[in-house]
């Protein structure tokens, strides 16, 4: 097979201050884990090439197929807020984009591939627990219906990945509509680089949102599409209990998909100032931030548009500030809506927000668990199973329920929304260390299995829709960088 792969690479065409060309560096033995065969489909890339020897030396990095042009790409940006002026992919290559048989364009990235311009002294590479964690999270959010980079393969390396012992080293390779951050927009808005600028945008358009090229102030509607999307995205985060972590600029994706599973944790017990990440030692990213956070980070993206939004700077902050100040709204107004539907309630009104506080305020004094609350509450044989000081709140919310056309919560509207398998962080380290310690992957096969359908009814004491039990609750999570 001469073109297992069929690139057709746009980024790589850009001006060569876009980006480094660089090819992975080759491992000692690679080893395949798992290919996405449904993924691999969708990419059309055949499937039985890619889980040969010749596709795992690709995905291994020790092999460059047809058509790819590898290449790291440069950005810059806000880590805990504090600026950064050179980022860019340290650890990982974009071989190149596909082109689905939607018409979709994907970006395949190899990460953990070694070295490149900008790796900063770092070594290049992933240990192989943070790569099954992106795997299992990112095809778990993939499921749940958040949009989110995706995952086409696993592998092992062969080859030692020093921290602070020695770790199994492992390559992901990483697929996304783009890796286009607001912090590539930073690298050139501070550099008053103006020509990229403008190129890196109309790129952007061209590639997520065609419809602005139409708007009488393309880069303006360019922003106001990219605020709108981050508004869902993050509401999402919010409706499923995801805590992303490490909420910096280089880590949010033009696209609007979730990028960068690295010290992500989904909340067991609810708990809105909750933070897994050992580096967030300030709580910047904690769960009840992120909406705030995400606006803060659209403001950095704004700002580094301005020059293309009007050429006088006055006119541009105005338009600028006008769009940020949506955010707000969109995110509440996404928000509304996606907790009715939580309680199967089709219309949202004020007094069923209302209704969520009280919820959640129980929820947190109760330590309640956050998920499997919502799904108990999907199921009104399994009412029962929720505490009794939830009892008045249920009654309340009932009679609320009572006026839809009904005169109940829509349960199937609430088991479509109300997910019952989640990545538990628990589940999550129980998969690293069977493949760690004891080479064993069936436990990863059958996490990332059960997360393919988080809705569907389960048996109660399914250990894979459980709770952590006290000595299992995991606090911190960790990058892995
Ligand atoms: P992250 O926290 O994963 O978003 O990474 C922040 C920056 O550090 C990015 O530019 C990464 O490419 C870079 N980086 C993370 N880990 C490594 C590593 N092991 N070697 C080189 N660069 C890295
Ligand atoms: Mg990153």
């Amino acid at each position: 097979m001469t073109n297992p792969i069929l690139f057709d690479n746009s980024y790589a065409q850009l001006p060569d201050r876009f980006f480094t060309r660089q090819n992975p560096t080759p491992v000692i033995k690679p080893g395949l884990i798992r290919v996405n065969q449904a993924l691999a489909e969708q990419l059309g890339i055949d499937v039985d090439w890619l889980t040969s020897t010749a596709g795992l030396e690709v995905l291994a990095g020790n092999a460059i197929p047809a058509g790819a042009e590898p290449i790291a790409t440069v950005y810059a940006g806000h880590q805990f807020g504090s600026w950064n002026p050179q980022l860019g992919d340290g650890r990982a290559v974009l071989l190149g984009e596909v082109v689905d048989g939607q018409g979709a364009r994907f970006d395949i990235q190899l990460k953990g591939s070694g070295p490149t311009a900008y790796s900063r002294g770092g070594d290049g590479r992933a240990p192989l627990g943070p790569v099954l964690r992106e795997y299992i999270v990112s095809e778990a959010m993939f499921a749940l219906g958040v949009p989110t980079t995706r995952s086409l393969a696993a592998v092992t390396t062969g080859e030692p990945v020093f921290r602070e012992t020695a770790l199994p080293g492992g390559v992901l390779t990483r697929v996304a509509s783009s890796h286009i951050r607001i912090g590539t927009f930073e690298f050139f808005a501070v550099k008053k680089d103006i020509e990229a600028l403008r190129m890196l945008a109309d790129h952007v358009i061209n590639r997520h949102y065609p419809t602005a090229a139409n708007a009488a102030n393309p880069y303006l509607a360019l922003l106001e599409s990219v605020i709108s999307r981050i508004a869902t995205l993050v509401s999402q985060w919010q409706q499923v209990g995801f805590i992303h972590g490490v909420l910096n600029t280089d880590n949010m994706l033009l696209s609007g998909e979730t990028v960068d599973y690295g010290p992500c944790a989904f909340m067991d017990s609810f708990d809105p100032t909750k933070v897994y990440s050992a580096i967030d030692r300030g709580s910047r990213y904690a769960y009840q931030k992120q909406p705030e956070i995400a606006h803060w980070n659209l403001m950095v993206l704004a700002q580094s548009l301005l020059p293309l939004i009007d050429a006088d700077q006055a006119q541009a902050v105005t338009l600028a500030k006008a769009a940020l100040d949506q955010f707000p709204l969109a995110f509440h107004a996404h928000h509304r809506q996606g907790m009715a539907a939580k309680l199967g309630l089709t219309t949202a009104t004020q007094t069923d927000e209302q209704l969520v506080r009280e919820l959640l305020e129980l929820m947190q004094n109760e330590n309640l668990d956050y998920t499997l609350t919502f799904r108990h509450l999907s199921d009104p044989t399994q009412h029962k199973l929720l505490p009794v000081r939830l009892m008045p709140w249920i009654e309340d919310w009932l009679a609320r329920a009572a006026t839809e056309t009904d005169g109940k919560p829509d349960y199937t509207l609430m088991r479509s929304v109300n997910p019952l398998c989640i990545p538990r962080n628990h589940l999550i380290e129980a998969v690293i260390k069977a493949a760690i310690e004891d080479n064993d992957f069936e436990p990863f096969d059958a996490l990332t299995q059960a997360l393919q359908t988080p809705y569907v009814e389960r048996p109660l004491e399914n250990p894979l829709t459980q709770p952590p039990r006290p000595d299992q609750i995991v606090q911190n999570t960790f990058c892995g960088t």
